[in-house]
């Protein structure tokens, strides 16, 4: 008998009881330090002037940072040029000129086209036919248009009957005037676009110096990962951090290089972290922060050299085990692996830091006021931001905290902005009034909110309304929070699940539709139908 129990449960081995232990015992941060006290000592290990510069063609300068002062070669327009198609004449020539008593002007014997330079002067009553962009020959000050003019022949030759007085410098733009040679076109740190391109092509420049690229080493970490597009085994995930802290550091002007995800395996992870050292401008690893059982990225960085961890922990919600060393003068940071907390403290303290590399600007934080819908509990001790979408409300837009934790791969997408709760507060009520800083420039204003819990019919119908240019905002907050915001009316649609009396569980059928607070316009001036099958 007591052999059949050995065979049921059998006693682990001395391996597996010391990796039990292991994990039992998670090792506390040694010092947890405030978010301001974190900034301050990582910055103070680093030199956050722009790193050095390289030559470009214009044809790839778009996005880049400009490194120095750029000065127009040439004038722009390099000569007096005209802006219509018609005559080369000398203002004084055609002082009087009226439809009832027309001055008459002897055309000279060529055409400026574009691209033509003149070869005669234009004599007093005389005048030079000219097209737009043709060069203003000398004796001329003013270009009159086609369509003022009568063409007619005289025994001396073709002739123009001027029917308006023009003053000196009309229809001309003078050389120079767009861009004066020696002028300040872009200063150091300007963004070239579009536009500041087509400039420096107008004054000759085929080439720039602008600000390196920081080169930032990518890389996650953990057992569970799995790379996007392989197939997912059990207990795995997809490697999300890595996409989204690659396109994050690209947007702040860096040159993300993707060393994949990595195992929790010291050696791999060494060896990878070494070679990401050698190569690279700065490394941005993401997962085994905490210091507990297979947590080994805050053990591979502190064996890398000086002067190392700097802060390990950091009194921050989302973001606590945030870790932020520098090597040599690069910076190496690893970021918590929960993703709301990777993205949150990858745009506080990695985007500063790569926007000074790339020769940016710090990005002005843009903030409005909101109102608070809901009591928000806070940790005491921790800084915490909450990420919130906004709704318009009766008075002033209304901020909804989106809660899905700091597990969500959601929540930063779906989020409009920020509040920040200070360290020392346990709580904001209801219907305080809170700064709001954006994530970005805010999208259209919704036309339909739909707050309450998911529903896959409703999706249907808002797929539908957007074929029609309908943009809906859905706000997951399950059906209670629906419910509630429907009553405050900050809401359009709220989808609740009904609870089934039988087993208290969500009912399987689809969510009723709780609450409608207005029937919106549509954007052709009708009102939604809502489809009867769904
Ligand atoms: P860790 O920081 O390694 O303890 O991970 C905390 C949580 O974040 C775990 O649920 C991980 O599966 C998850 N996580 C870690 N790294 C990633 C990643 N690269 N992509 C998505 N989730 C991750
Ligand atoms: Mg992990």
């Amino acid at each position: 008998m007591s052999s059949d129990r050995t065979q049921k449960f059998p006693m682990p081995s001395g391996k597996l009881l010391d990796a039990v232990r292991a994990a039992a015992r998670q090792e506390q941060f040694l010092e947890v330090v405030s978010a301001e006290e974190a900034r301050a000592r990582f910055e103070r290990h680093l030199d956050l002037r722009p790193l050095g510069s390289e030559t470009v063609t214009l044809s790839e300068a778009l996005g880049r940072t400009l490194a120095g002062d750029l000065a127009a070669p040439i004038d722009t327009p390099p000569f007096d040029r005209s802006n219509v198609d018609g005559f080369a004449v000398s203002a004084a020539d055609t002082t009087g000129a009226t439809d009832t008593a027309p001055r008459r002007l002897l055309l000279n014997a060529e055409v400026l086209a574009c691209g033509t330079p003149p070869t005669l002067t234009v004599a007093p009553g005389t005048a030079t036919a000219i097209a737009t962009g043709g060069v203003v020959p000398r004796g001329a000050d003013a270009v009159v248009m086609i369509e003022w003019t009568d063409l007619v022949e005289t025994d001396k030759g073709p002739a123009v009957d001027l029917n308006r007085t023009v003053a000196a410098g009309q229809f001309v733009s003078y050389a120079g005037s767009d861009m004066a040679r020696g002028e300040t076109l872009l200063r150091r740190g300007a963004q070239i676009g579009s536009r500041e391109i087509g400039m420096l092509a107008a004054g000759g420049i085929a080439s720039v110096d602008v600000v390196r690229r920081p080169k930032v080493a990518v890389l996650s970490t953990g057992d569970e990962l799995t790379e996007p597009g392989k197939p997912l085994g059990p207990a795995r995930v997809y490697d999300s951090n890595g996409a989204i802290i690659a396109a994050a550091v690209r947007e702040a002007g860096g040159d993300p290089v993707a060393f994949g995800a990595f195992p929790d395996d010291e050696a791999k992870l060494s060896t990878a972290v070494r070679r990401a050292l050698a190569e690279c401008d700065m490394i941005v690893l993401s997962g085994g922060t905490s210091k507990g059982a297979g947590d080994l990225s805050h053990k591979v960085v502190s064996l890398l050299g000086g002067p190392g961890i700097l802060v390990h922990g950091v009194a921050l919600k989302p973001g606590k085990p945030l870790c932020l060393a520098v090597v040599g003068k690069k910076p190496v940071i690893v970021l918590p692996g929960f993703p709301t907390s990777a993205i949150f403290t990858f745009h506080a303290y990695v985007a500063p830091v790569l926007r000074a590399f790339a020769g940016r600007p710090p990005q002005a934080a843009e903030e409005i006021t909101a109102t608070i819908p809901v009591r928000l509990p806070s940790e005491m001790g921790r800084k915490e931001f909450v990420l919130v979408a906004l709704v318009s409300g009766e008075s002033g837009p209304v901020a909804f905290p989106i809660g899905k934790g700091s597990g969500s791969v959601t929540t930063f997408s779906e989020a409009d902005g920020f509040i920040e709760i200070d360290a020392l507060a346990t709580s904001l009520d209801a219907g305080t009034r809170a700064n709001v800083t954006l994530l970005g420039k805010s999208a259209r204003v919704p036309d339909l909110v739909v707050t309450g819990s998911h529903c896959v019919a409703l999706d249907a119908v808002l797929g539908r309304l957007a074929e029609d240019g309908f943009v809906a905002r859905r706000i997951s907050i399950g059906s209670q929070g629906g419910v509630s915001a429907a009553k405050r009316a900050e809401c359009d649609l709220a989808p609740v699940h009904l609870i089934d009396p039988d087993t208290s569980m969500p009912s399987s059928s689809p969510p009723s539709i709780a609450t409608l607070r207005r029937r919106a316009p549509s954007p052709s001036g009708g009102a939604i139908r809502w489809s009867s099958d769904l």
